[in-house]
């Protein structure tokens, strides 16, 4: 595995899943997501009025006035059982969000707003926070449950958020890199949206039964939904039955992509992926449906961190390279209509399937973009 020099790294990968509170332990959370808001908006505003007179503040100036002068006389903040570290992370964000905004990539900093911004950030000073199985200590605030069980590993921070009525946790911690033996060095992958992945070897991911089935019963029950009073309980019941069937449609989904990303990343040293142009191919309108369905958003986001796990490579193609158009075997570029699910290429008179030739396209894209691993064979 030729170009790279083995680099000795580390992994960071993450979690979120629910957690599993009792109503005291839900309200603590409140509490906590309070505070770090309360803090948040405190600096925001002040950054403002400083700036406003002239000043050029920063949020660790910030951070201090507010240790000395201000988080003294607010005694609901040094209640017992708050951890005090939310403070200090809510004065960390503040000046991450200043730092995207003066570098071009966010809007000026808002005010958060209860309901919509509860969240917080902790850590135990430092020390290592252990987690595995579905307990996890919380630093002051104290055990927690969670319906998911957890690696076992630490951690030095976490974030606590609320969505639609439910407690999450957020906890980033290191992995060690499984380097896999390659069977090939390259493969061209084809996402599509009747099968979800066709590779250049001829491998073919398909898309789960249970996905077209569950479809299918969504527009059904969506058919339904229409016809009802809206706001009746007929209604209610129909909207959560339709919510719960998002959510299985989802898990589905996501399944039948880690099975192939996974394969792919293992097994290929180099991963060429096309650097689709979603948002220009979600303007034909009924292709938008299917397009998400084959959800090729995560699978990109799969194969970019897997290869980097199993110690290969991903290559995006450029979206301009016309991988269907073009014959794998002679190179010739021909049109395709979107219906058409066999090429045959009028000069060569060589016969593939679509997502075969295109595949098979988008590895020699690969082996030109890193021709590194041919060398050495
Ligand atoms: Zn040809």
């Amino acid at each position: 595995m030729a170009c790279h020099s083995s680099l000795k790294f580390v992994l960071l990968t993450a979690i979120k899943t629910k957690l599993k509170l009792t109503s005291s332990q839900k309200m603590l959370m409140s509490k906590h997501a309070g505070i770090s808001r309360f803090t948040y908006n405190w600096g925001l505003a002040t950054w403002k009025a400083l700036y406003q007179s002239g000043y050029q503040p920063n949020h660790l100036m910030l951070k201090k006035f507010f240790n000395n002068e201000v988080k003294p006389v607010l005694t609901w903040i040094k209640e017992q059982g708050i951890c005090q570290k939310i403070t200090e992370f809510a004065f960390e964000n503040l000046g991450k969000a200043f730092k995207n905004f003066f570098e071009n990539r966010a809007d000026y900093p808002k005010l958060k707003i209860k309901g919509r911004n509860d969240s917080f950030t902790i850590n135990a000073s430092g020390r290592p926070i252990n987690l595995g199985g579905k307990r996890i200590k919380l630093p002051t605030i104290g055990w927690v449950s969670t319906y998911e069980s957890l690696p076992h590993t630490t951690t030095t921070k976490l974030t606590i958020s609320r969505t639609a009525g439910d407690w999450y946790i957020s906890i980033a911690y290191e992995i060690e890199p499984e380097i896999t033996k390659k069977e090939h060095d390259y493969v061209g992958v084809d996402l599509g949206i009747k099968t979800l992945a066709t590779l250049s070897t001829g491998v073919i991911f398909v898309n789960p039964k249970a996905l077209k089935k569950a479809t299918k019963k969504l527009t059904r029950l969506q058919r339904q939904l229409a016809r009802k009073v809206r706001g009746s309980n007929r209604y209610k019941k129909q909207k959560l039955r339709i919510s719960k069937l998002h959510r299985r449609i989802t898990n589905i989904r996501k399944d039948a992509t880690h099975k192939a990303t996974t394969f792919i990343c293992k097994n290929h040293a180099v991963v060429a992926l096309e650097d689709l142009n979603t948002s220009g191919m979600l303007k034909n309108h009924k292709l938008a449906l299917s397009l998400s369905d084959a959800n090729f958003y995560e699978f990109r986001r799969q194969v970019e961190y897997k290869v980097v796990r199993y110690g290969g490579t991903v290559v995006f193609v450029d979206r301009f390279y016309p991988s269907s158009k073009t014959c794998s075997n002679c190179g010739a570029i021909q049109e395709i209509s979107l219906s058409e699910r066999v090429y045959v290429c009028q000069k060569c008179q060589h016969t593939a399937d679509r997502d075969l030739n295109a595949s098979q396209n988008l590895e020699k894209y690969a082996r030109q973009a890193l021709p590194c691993l041919d060398v050495e064979g």
